[in-house]
């Protein structure tokens, strides 16, 4: 995929406006988890590093809904950034210059203009900062298109910052239509909307398509097993058969758990393993079961490529945790592999299992957008990048 990539012919001596995804949990009025920050300092090291005249940098933070929350102002993200870039930054209310070499402006979503992508706010971004060139560095909101994402096209030059270049080198090879030796896709997770259009995709070019979670349960009802009171969306059940069709069409193995972990609810204290026939009644599948598991880790051994998104089980809680964990460890030892992983549960079992992410081969910051991006979905922030 060709799209316009950071130079240093096109930032020296040039005003920068970078487009970055600073949207970390915060907490107290300081930042909680520092990923987000840390992801977006190569693109601001080389802006720093080759010699751009001014860089503004740009963000939404949490959920404000287009109105001012002053607790998701962008101001608390400055002391974190600055200990990481070593600079000194200069917070900006207004979408305004001052003389400051780096300029923090404002969270986009406090403007309700951001998500109704209306021209007139970068238009009055481009007025306050007189920006030479923009960047687009935050691939998690590639998928939107929103004002400060999608805006600038048209008026300046767009390109892509050093992440979004990464996620999309890493990414691309799944585009093919072509089968990819030895691919195996795990997904989990709970709703079946978000991930479906992946596994119709992947059950065309993987060897093996692995399902556990939420997920799972809507396949297993579609093969004719009871799932008892177990997460399960019957609506999607023909969509489920559709996928178990392509795969079957293409050669691809389609594995369900063979086992199970129940309970009566998230909550019990009582967990049993079963065989996914013995599941009826009040039961609730709430994780992948021992036998599943190994099945599920031998397949992953065997893989040349493997991608992951979604926990197969409800990992948040120990006893449903096991599956997760397990998949996860099987993932980062297979050192032949190349290994992609990303989604925000998924990301967050890696850290509850403190598992780190150099384990794998690129571990993608975007969820909703690595997703629509495999699914081969144009996404407005990319397209923007291209031509
Ligand atoms: P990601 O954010 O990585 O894409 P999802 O958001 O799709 O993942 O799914 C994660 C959620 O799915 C977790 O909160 C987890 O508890 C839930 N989940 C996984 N397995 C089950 C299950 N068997 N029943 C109910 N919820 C489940
Ligand atoms: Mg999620």
């Amino acid at each position: 995929m060709e799209i316009k990539t950071l130079t240093s012919e096109l930032v020296k001596d040039k005003i920068v406006l970078v487009r970055t995804d600073l949207n970390v949990p915060l907490s107290d009025g300081k930042v909680a988890e520092n990923t987000r920050i840390i992801e977006s300092l190569p693109t601001l090291q080389f802006l720093i590093d080759n010699g751009a005249k001014q860089i503004h940098i740009l963000t939404h933070l949490g959920r404000p809904k287009g109105k001012i929350v002053p607790e998701l102002s962008a101001q608390f993200l400055i002391p974190e950034l600055e200990k990481h870039l070593g600079q000194s930054i200069e917070f900006r209310p207004e979408y305004t210059a001052s003389e400051a070499f780096i300029q923090l402006h404002e969270n986009t979503r406090f403007r309700p203009e951001e998500k109704t992508n209306d021209p007139a706010f970068p238009a009055e971004i481009i007025e306050g900062i007189k920006p030479d060139i923009f960047v687009l560095d935050g691939f998690a909101v590639a998928h939107r298109p929103q004002a400060s994402v999608i805006g600038f096209a048209g008026h300046i030059p767009c390109v892509a910052g050093k992440l979004v270049e990464k996620e999309i080198e890493n990414l691309s090879p799944f585009l093919s239509k072509e089968k990819i030796e030895g691919l195996t896709v795990v997904v989990g997770g709970a709703k079946m909307e978000t991930k479906v259009a992946v596994l119709e995709h992947f059950s065309e070019i993987s060897d093996n398509i692995i399902v556990g979670g939420a997920l799972s349960n809507t396949f297993l009802k579609a093969q004719g097993y009871d799932v008892g009171k177990s997460m399960c969306e019957d609506a999607e059940m023909e969509t489920a058969k559709e996928v178990l069709e392509i795969a079957e069409t293409n050669n691809t193995s389609f594995h369900n758990p063979v086992d199970v972990v129940c309970a009566d609810d998230i909550d019990a204290p009582e967990a049993i393993a079963v065989p996914i026939e013995d599941v009826s009644g009040d039961m609730k599948i709430l994780d992948i079961g021992p036998h599943a598991i190994n099945s599920f880790e031998k397949i992953i051994d065997h893989s040349k490529v493997i991608i992951w998104n979604g926990p197969v089980g409800v990992f948040e809680k120990e006893p449903f945790s096991k599956g997760t964990e397990s998949i996860a460890r099987a993932i980062a030892k297979n050192k032949h592999a190349k290994t992609i992983l990303g989604g925000g549960d998924t990301l967050g079992a890696l850290k509850k299992f403190d598992i780190s992410k150099d384990e794998f081969t690129h571990v993608s910051t975007g969820g909703g957008a690595m997703l629509e991006f495999l699914e081969g979905n144009e996404l407005p922030g990319i397209e923007i990048l291209k031509g």
